[in-house]
């Protein structure tokens, strides 16, 4: 089959691989889209904690099941089907409290074992055992379906955050993951999104959508601008969804008391030391959420989420393109003038 193999930093290559066999539990999925996205830029480019090299990445999958293992009761072929990337061990105190995506052993598609830039992708049985398979319907399409992940991630955070009805909710970034949260915050019943950003861009196409305030903070006083939006009391839930470190103090300056925020984003790597005002979450009892990844339970959620239209993630798909073009992909994900780009299989 053909794959774009991550041999070193800067180090990918197309190439023809053997196709995977099913043993016992696992199951074999022909690839109809694999989204792309940050993680897979700084694992090209810088590598990434949990990935091992030489390795197929790519962990936005959905595609059909073509072959199983024995004993495999959760699919059958002709399935089309989303996967969750994280592979969850099932029995450690994590896993049993169903919070997979915290698992000691979790290993994860894409970065321990091979993905989904690839003609076809093998789940290991503790994926499938473990729930990582999502049923869609054929209303789907695999491109919506390949957004799944990064949408069930941002459920994660907003459970956390309990956005819900009535919240101002400021998001930082008007990338991907940006508008997904904020798409995510309106059907959650936000009453207000903000989004700020600084590439005018993006900030265009943020315009152009359901959020009711779209703000520079290079051109305006951003502070300044949330308190008036908000009669001078502060937003309920801040969001940064860039990995600006600056944006820590300035999120925390803009919450109303009791507000809460949440790391969202990784912060950029090196950035030395950050100016925050750490006493405005005593004074303010503010709340501070960390999230990272999902587990197969967010990922249905998110299914469920895109199969009912709560989010519609369509206008999001700025590009499609060929396994073949997957460096050009990259460079693209880098220069930030597409929102979500996959790649295409069928
Ligand atoms: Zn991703
Ligand atoms: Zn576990």
């Amino acid at each position: 089959m053909k794959a774009a193999l991550l041999e070193g930093i800067n180090k990918l290559r197309i190439t023809n691989v053997p196709t995977p066999k099913c043993k016992q539990g696992e199951v074999l999925i022909k690839v109809g889209v694999c989204g792309m996205c940050r993680t897979d830029m700084k694992a090209y480019m810088y590598g990434q904690r949990d990935l091992r090299l030489p390795r197929i990445i790519g962990h936005e999958i959905a595609g059909t099941v073509v072959e199983m293992g024995e004993g495999v009761t959760q699919v059958k072929l002709g399935d089309r089907v989303q996967v969750a990337p994280g592979l969850p061990c099932g029995s450690c105190s994590y896993c049993l409290q169903g919070l997979h995506h915290m698992c000691d052993y979790v290993q994860i598609m894409g970065f321990h074992y091979d993905g989904g830039f690839a003609e076809y992708v093998l789940v290991p049985n503790n994926g499938v055992s473990c729930g990582v398979l999502n049923k869609i319907p054929e209303e789907l399409s695999f491109q919506e379906a390949a957004i799944t992940e990064p949408l069930a991630c941002s459920i994660n955070m907003q459970e956390s955050l309990q956005v819900g009805l009535g919240d101002i909710v400021i998001i930082f970034g008007a990338g991907p993951l940006g508008i997904l949260n904020a798409k995510l915050a309106v059907a959650r019943g936000a009453n207000k999104v903000i989004l700020i950003e600084i590439n005018e861009n993006r900030l265009a196409i943020a315009k152009n959508r359901e959020f009711h305030y779209c703000v520079n903070p290079l051109q305006t006083n951003s502070i300044k601008e949330v308190m008036e939006v908000t009669g001078g009391r502060g937003a309920d839930v801040v969001i940064p969804c860039c990995p600006d470190p600056d944006v820590v103090g300035t999120g925390l300056a803009m919450l109303s008391k009791r507000g809460r925020f949440g790391f969202f984003s990784g912060l950029m790597m090196n950035f030395g030391s950050i100016k925050v005002d750490f006493n405005l979450i005593h004074y303010k009892e503010l709340r501070v959420y960390g999230a990272y990844g999902c587990s197969s339970l967010h990922n249905r959620t998110a299914v469920e989420m895109l199969v009912t239209e709560k989010v519609k993630v369509k206008d999001m798909i700025t590009r499609c393109i060929q396994l073949e073009e997957v460096i050009s992909g990259i460079k693209m994900i880098a220069d930030m003038k597409e929102m979500k780009i996959v790649i295409n299989f069928e």
